[in-house]
């Protein structure tokens, strides 16, 4: 109550939250504390509008799918044509325009090696699919023991069952599930960070992994920038060494770009930073501009063929809404808006202005870093916020910013202006300068008081 009232909120206004909370299951949420919601009902540009009125700005780029920020209207008529048209159809022996238009686009756009596109339903799919994929590669070419994947820590790839088994065990949020994933082996995620030095000890453990076992069908990580989990960049040479690793062991490298691809580090894809192209590629959530839930799963044709050409002769996957074509027609159109531009220097530029904002909080007590790569800020705080709290004050001063315990993170729409990240800085700074006073901390042992 203390918490409503501090926000100024009546309680309930609206029937339909009390339905909400009696009956919907928000995500990483339960049924008897439940967290408070707002309700969206609208959106424009990089703005969520309210139901009482008052309009966010988003400092998430709805967990990074809406780089274009809301609606574009390319985006929305290309929608609107084709749920006229054809809305759905299975894939199963049938093709459309939308598909075929998209996997051209992609091929165009994806590092040149990745010629065969496998799409899907979802981020945490594309990642099952691509694991399967791996395993169905390694059986190809005689090796059926080859069933283990290697990670790294810190990673997140979703919340399936594979997915899972890959992400951080401590920080990635599957820590429920314990012993019941299958077992993956995970190295240290690099100690070397982006921009700054290279050590090459930081690829030893990978090396030594990969020398001892022969039963590891894929090494599968977030290229340079690893989100959910750790929010950290590393670099860009432990990404290289490890693809030649993997050509010298035939371990696959699937990467997966859900959250970096298509501008969000600065450069199309966050591979390229390393100039590495995977061999397996996981894309979603800027692919459809967010418009849509859509993934894919971009493929070297060596891999592709391979699996092919043996028993069962065809990749063993194939979702209900594969391909669907309004979220191939919303693709081809973000696809099209994103070719029109050059978004990743504007991400870049964005990430400058969010960089001269916060860089005066690094050394102060109570924060640990503050990064900043392409369109992705960090400030991670000594101590953890407490989501419930942070929400209702972000809320009230006008944005929309969701911290994962010590990492409060902003990834702004690309399209933001000059205006919207000085007020999305300001009511971010606010919050943050109120959490580092009510939580002081001894700045020479970083322990709470
Ligand atoms: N991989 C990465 C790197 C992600 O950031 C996410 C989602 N945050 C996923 C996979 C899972 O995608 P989805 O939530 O669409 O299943």
């Amino acid at each position: 109550l203390s918490l409503v009232r501090e926000a100024g909120y009546k309680l309930e206004a609206d029937e339909g939250l009390a339905v909400d909370r009696d009956h919907i299951w928000h995500p990483y949420a339960g049924t008897i504390l439940t967290p408070r919601v707002e309700k969206v009902v609208g959106a424009e540009g990089v703005k969520l509008k309210l139901a009482d009125g008052r309009e966010l700005i988003d400092g998430t780029s709805a967990w990074w799918c809406a780089p274009f920020g809301y609606k574009p209207k390319a985006l929305v008529d290309a929608v609107q044509r084709q749920a006229a048209e054809l809305p759905h159809v299975m894939f199963g022996g049938l093709t459309h325009d939308p598909a075929i238009g998209l996997a051209k686009r992609l091929t165009e756009i994806l590092p040149a090696a990745l010629q065969r596109i496998f799409f899907a339903d979802s981020g945490s799919v594309a990642v099952e699919a691509a694991m399967k994929l791996a395993i169905q590669y390694q059986m190809a070419s005689g090796r059926p023991d080859r069933t283990g994947f290697v990670t790294i820590e810190g990673g997140y790839h979703g919340d399936t069952w594979n997915a899972m088994s890959v992400c951080d065990p401590v920080a990635g949020m599957h820590g429920a599930f314990g012993g019941a994933l299958p077992q993956r082996h995970f190295v240290p995620a690099p100690k070397s960070v982006f921009g700054g030095d290279w050590d090459p000890a930081d690829i030893e453990p990978l090396r030594a992994f990969l020398e001892a076992h022969d039963d590891v069908a894929a090494f599968i990580l977030e290229p340079i920038l690893q989100g959910a989990s750790a929010m950290r960049f590393y670099h860009p040479q432990f990404l290289a060494e490890a693809a030649k690793l993997c050509r010298e062991h035939d371990v696959l490298l699937i990467l997966d770009e859900i959250a970096t691809g298509f501008g969000r580090t600065g450069r199309d894809f966050a591979c390229q930073w390393a100039d590495v192209t995977p061999d397996v590629m996981t894309i979603g959530k800027a692919l459809t501009g967010g418009m849509v839930t859509l993934s894919a799963v971009a493929v070297q044709n060596r891999v592709a063929d391979r699996v092919s050409a043996h028993p069962p002769f065809a990749f063993m996957h194939g979702p209900t809404f594969m391909a669907n074509p309004i979220a191939c027609a919303a693709a081809c159109a973000a696809m099209d808006l994103y070719r029109s531009d050059d978004w990743p220097a504007k991400a870049r530029a964005l990430g400058e202005r969010l960089e001269k904002g916060l860089a005066h909080l690094r050394g102060r007590p109570g924060i640990r870093d503050v990064r900043v790569l392409g369109a992705v800020a960090v400030v991670e705080t000594e101590v953890p916020g407490k989501i419930p709290v942070l929400q209702l004050r972000f809320v009230k001063e006008g944005v929309w910013v969701r911290p994962i315990g010590r990492l409060w993170y902003l990834m702004p729409p690309f399209v933001m202006t000059e205006a919207e990240t000085e007020a999305l800085l300001k009511g971010f700074l606010t919050v943050l300068e109120r959490h580092l006073e009510e939580n002081p901390v001894d700045g020479t042992t970083g322990e709470t008081n």
